[in-house]
This record gives C-alpha cells, sequence and structure tokens, in this order.
C-alpha cells in the first residue's frame, strides 16, 4: 500500500481562510519553488522527496508492498545523517517521511527536528497506534504535520490494515495530536470494492474530528502486496472517484491538488512525472519511483542522470504503469501544470474555486449497490515480522 504519499500541493481556496486546507506560507513556498525550477529552465525537479526512514512497521496491511522484506532488511534503518544529506541533496520543499511506521525508528524525533530546521515541509506518515505516546517527542510547527493512515470507516480501515480496532487507535492517535496543537492530516488508499458512500460519510468523521485536510489515492499492485485481487484499474479508478469527489460537501477539504483530483475523477489527463517525488531508503535512490524497484542509485544527481525515465508512465507502454494513478506518479505533474502555464494557473484557480462538482451521473452511481469487500470476505489479522518472530 503506498501510505506515505504527498501532499505538498495546493489544495486550497485563495481566497477564504476558513476552507483553506494548506497554510497559505505552505502554498507560496511550493509555488515560488516551482516557479524558480521553470526560470531556471529545469525540466525535471523534485517536488517532495519520499524519504523511508525504515520498512519495519506494527501493521501487517494486505495491500502493502513495503513490510514484506525479509528479516536482515526490515532491522535496517537509516541514520539522522543519512536522512539530512538526502533532504539535502535532493533540495525539494517538502519531504514525507512514509515506512514502514516511522514512529518506531528510534531516532524519529532527531530525524523530524532536524528537517523541520532546514524549513522543510514534513508530513510524517503514520498508522497512529504509537502517536499518542510518542507525541512528546515532538514541538508542533507549522513545518510539522502528522498524516494519519486512515482507510475509511471503522469497517473498512480494519479491514484494510488487517487489525481490529486500528480504527479506533487511529482516531484516539489524531485527537491527541490535535489537542497539543498539531497539524494532522489524513491519508487513504482506496482499493476496488470501495462503498462511495461510506467514503463520504468518511469525509464527514474526519472533518468533524478536525483534520486539517484529506489526501487520497487508488491504491497501486505491488508484486508483494499479499492481495493482489482488489487493485483498481483505471477505469475503475476513475469511476468511483467521480463518485466519491462530485456533488461535494463545502465543509470537505483536501490536501491534495484540485487538479489531481480532477486527474483521479477522469476529468483531465497528465503524463507521469516520478522525479516529482523521488525516494530515498535504506538501499540509496530508488529507480524510477516510490512503487517500482528497477534498482538504485547512490546520489539524487545519479538517479536523474541514470534513469530511463521514457521506460515509465502510463504511455511508455511499462505494464507496470499501465493501471497507475497514485500521487507519486501524478500529483507532481499537476502541480507542475498548476504552476507551469497561464492556462495551469487558470485550471487550478477555478479548481480552487468552483469545487463542488456537480454531476447527476455520479449522483446515480451513489444509488449503485455496493458490495463492500469486509462485507463478504472475514477480516484476516496478518501477523508483522516481530509477531511471527515470537
Ligand atoms: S506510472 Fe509507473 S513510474 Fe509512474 S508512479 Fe506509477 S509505477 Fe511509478
Amino acid at each position: 500500500m503506498q501510505r506515505g504519499r504527498l501532499l505538498v500541493a495546493p489544495g486550497v481556496c485563495l481566497y477564504n481562510k476558513n476552507c483553506m486546507s494548506v497554510p497559505a506560507s505552505q502554498m507560496w513556498t511550493v509555488a515560488t519553488y516551482v516557479l524558480r525550477q521553470k526560470l531556471a529552465g529545469r525540466k525535471r525537479y523534485p517536488l517532495v522527496l519520499m524519504l523511508e526512514p525504515l520498512f519495519r512497521c506494527n501493521l501487517a496491511c494486505a495491500g502493502c508492498g513495503k513490510i514484506q522484506y525479509p528479516a536482515h532488511v526490515l532491522k535496517r534503518q537509516l541514520t539522522p545523517e543519512e536522512c539530512f544529506r538526502a533532504v539535502d541533496e535532493c533540495g525539494a520543499p517538502a519531504v514525507s517521511i512514509p515506512g514502514g511506521e516511522p514512529l518506531m525508528h528510534p531516532q524519529i524525533a532527531e530525524i523530524v527536528a532536524g528537517i523541520v530546521a532546514r524549513k522543510k515541509y514534513v508530513y510524517l506518515c503514520t498508522n497512529a497506534l504509537l502517536l499518542e505516546e510518542k507525541l512528546h517527542l515532538f514541538t508542533p510547527s507549522k513545518y510539522l504535520s502528522f498524516s494519519v493512515h486512515v482507510d475509511g470507516q471503522r469497517e473498512h480501515h480494519d479491514f484494510s490494515v488487517c487489525r481490529e480496532g486500528g480504527y479506533d487507535l487511529a482516531i484516539r492517535g489524531i485527537k491527541a495530536a490535535l489537542a497539543r496543537g498539531f497539524r494532522v492530516t489524513t491519508n487513504t488508499t482506496l482499493f476496488d470494492g470501495a462503498d462511495p458512500n461510506s467514503v463520504r460519510a468518511f469525509f464527514d468523521e474526519m472533518m468533524e474530528l478536525g483534520v486539517e485536510g484529506m489526501m487520497l489515492s487508488p491504491g497501486y499492485s505491488y508484486d508483494k502486496a499479499p492481495d493482489q485481487q482488489h487493485f483498481l484499474g483505471r477505469a475503475r479508478t476513475r469511476r468511483l472517484f467521480r463518485a466519491i469527489l462530485s456533488n461535494r460537501k463545502p465543509q470537505w477539504k483536501f490536501n491534495m491538488s484540485p487538479l489531481f483530483a480532477e486527474f483521479l475523477m477522469g476529468r483531465r489527463n497528465f503524463a507521469c512525472t516520478p522525479w516529482g517525488m523521488p525516494t530515498y531508503n535504506v538501499f540509496g535512490w530508488q529507480k524510477p519511483c516510490y512503487l517500482l524497484q528497477d534498482g538504485y542509485a547512490d546520489t539524487f544527481a545519479e538517479l536523474l542522470a541514470e534513469t530511463e525515465w521514457s521506460n515509465y508512465g502510463t504511455e511508455s507502454g511499462n505494464p507496470k504503469c499501465a493501471n497507475c494513478m497514485v500521487h507519486s506518479g501524478y500529483e507532481a505533474s499537476s502541480v507542475d501544470f498548476g504552476f507551469g502555464s497561464l492556462k495551469g494557473l487558470f485550471a487550478m484557480s477555478k479548481a480552487s474555486l468552483f469545487k463542488s462538482y456537480p454531476d447527476e451521473d455520479a449522483k446515480a452511481l451513489l444509488n449503485e449497490e455496493y458490495k463492500p469487500v469486509h462485507s463478504y470476505n472475514p477480516l484476516v489479522q496478518i501477523k508483522t515480522a516481530q509477531e511471527s518472530q515470537a
């Protein structure tokens, strides 16, 4: 499961501070950064560094391709110095810290503090099982957000993460973080069989809790994921997101580019720009993206120079990319388009201002009968590597 995805883009209403899901300072930082890259004539530039300090996790989700590594890999982790070197080398204005579960890293507070000190916007992606007990290690800052993995309403989330009680613990962590003044967002991965009505009700729940914004992504079919049956193809992804994101309630706030949301709904198309969200982990700089592993580079410059980028993306004909619509490939594309031309700026402003997307056909999709996977499949609690060894 792609859990640590991005989240920096301007999913904001520019004119009403009550509907902002990304602070203006963050949006300004991203906008001026992109403009600088454009003025410098850089064709490929990073927007968000995906920094994976470890692959260990205290969950073992059926749709995840990260925690299936052998024990000797799961034991490895990046040092704070390695993390800082990657942040400095990459230069992206935002850093997403997925995993694994980053809160299991013994030096995670030092890593986060060092990146915040560099004035990078950090999204610490967590399943929140440890959030409440680790909160005291962190200091609230406009540069730090906890991006809590919640895949939907209680029953759906517990099924998705293969852990009964996972939802309640995540909500408890969210409440505790909000009470201590932290920025909190959610990240949600949707698989085939997701009930759009339930997802919309989930949006209401998160807004009532007071989260800053929600980030959505379709699941990507990792080769290593135990559950290979429920990944979405492109047509089904567009249908699902059209049902979910059309006829939006005004109170819903999303922590993602409005143009990326339109891409998911099938309203526009983008080519993949995997260099926009490069991944650094215990193996090095991963080629070409967060999802695929076609080798590693020692430096970010080497990654940019030596990856055969034309072999990737839907248009490339690469079967591994055929159904992919995930953030790490396409959200940076939407931000690049949004800031890259007057046409893009107009489209982004329009999408930020007129975000209800009235659509009668999408309403009809909500009346269809959905059979959520958890309604005919029992929840199978998969053991984590640590539990299996015990
Ligand atoms: S389309 Fe291919 S290269 Fe692009 S993010 Fe998806 S899997 Fe990675």
